[in-house]
């Protein structure tokens, strides 16, 4: 074949290869071992002698003419293919950014805090103490002696070494009265524990307790202690009631309910229809503990309250299953932030 008519060709298919892949191909083709160009210069061997060098540089011509379209070509499709690149990998900069999300509260910690604030309003202090406790200051300082029914009802976690987990926030209470002469006026907000798990009961709970000391301090002050935090905690003009019931470390001791807060008293689900849902014990503080804490129960008097500061916080929120405080579920908490 024509020297021309082959280096024709060969042009042609290099300016029609799309990609580098197909453009190596025709490189192949004419100038690999077997290619056409290739094959003419195998060929010099059957020509005239004198012919061999004019035809030798008419192939050779034609060889360096195909390389340097070759190249362009190679040239033009590595930018097309760096552009395209750059296309698919573009970032759009006019979007908005991915802001970090920002943790917040945990609805009963916002819960126990609005608690907090609104007894240090009323001049109240707050106080903690140890969640290791023994059985003296859980049990036996307000009046639960080892042979007590009421040891049952808390289901204590016990350690080998004879302590135990606290099993209500009134050890603290105990341990206020030891160390400070009246008038007291503390809370003690708290993690306690007992072997209870189902919708409404965890075996990690918060309690809060409140204790005010003081001489003439009657009923009629806890009452209104209890109603005045209630109706600011809900913020809502609520009734509340008082129930007779029986705590070992108060005498006499009451249960109160308040007004439903969803329903306001006309009955709902989350009431059981009753209008009323149970919110804490209280009572005068039993002269027992106040003698073994070393106060003079001849002097003074006083009251103590408590109650769990989750089922406040579901009430406050509406939260009807205990559990979801303590699932820390994403989703569920962001609703508070
Ligand atoms: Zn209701």
């Amino acid at each position: 074949m024509d020297i021309d008519e082959i280096l024709n060709q060969a042009q042609t298919a290099v300016d029609a290869a799309v990609d580098l892949r197909s453009l190596d191909e025709i490189r192949v083709t004419y100038l690999g071992k077997k290619g056409e160009l290739t094959s003419l210069l195998k060929g010099l061997g059957r020509l005239d002698p004198e012919q061999r060098p004019k035809v030798g540089a008419l192939i050779n011509a034609a060889k360096v003419k195909f390389q340097t379209t070759l190249d362009a070509r190679k040239t033009l499709l590595e930018q097309q293919q760096l552009s395209a690149a750059i296309n698919a990998d573009a970032v759009d900069i006019t979007l908005p950014g991915r802001s970090p999300t920002l943790g917040g509260l945990h609805p009963v910690t916002q819960a126990l805090h609005r608690i907090e604030e609104i007894f240090l309003g009323a001049g109240y202090e707050v106080v903690a103490g140890p969640e290791i406790e023994n059985d003296y200051y859980n049990f036996e300082a307000l009046n639960i002696p080892s042979h007590h029914p009421a040891r049952a009802m808390h289901d204590t976690f016990y350690f080998s070494d004879g302590t135990l987990l606290r099993t209500h926030t009134s050890p603290s209470q105990v341990r206020t009265m030891e160390q400070q002469q009246p008038p007291i006026r503390v809370i003690c907000p708290g993690r306690v524990y007992r072997r209870d798990s189902d919708l409404t009961h965890s075996p990690m709970f918060h309690q809060v307790e409140g204790l005010v000391i003081d001489k003439g301090i009657s009923f009629a002050d806890l009452k209104g202690t209890v109603i005045d935090f209630l109706q600011r905690f809900f913020e809502k003009d609520l009734q509340v009631r008082f129930r007779p019931s029986y705590f070992p470390f108060t005498e006499p001791s009451a249960e109160v309910d308040v007004q439903c807060v969803h329903c306001l008293g006309d009955g709902c689900r989350v009431c059981s229809q009753t209008g009323w849902l149970e919110v804490m014990g209280c009572g005068l503080v039993h002269p027992n503990v106040l003698n073994m804490s070393g106060i003079d129960s001849e002097v003074y008097s006083g009251f103590a309250f408590g109650f769990g500061g989750d089922r406040l916080a579901m009430m406050l929120y509406e939260v009807d299953d205990l559990r979801l405080f303590f699932e820390n579920d994403v989703r569920f908490l962001q609703q508070f932030n």
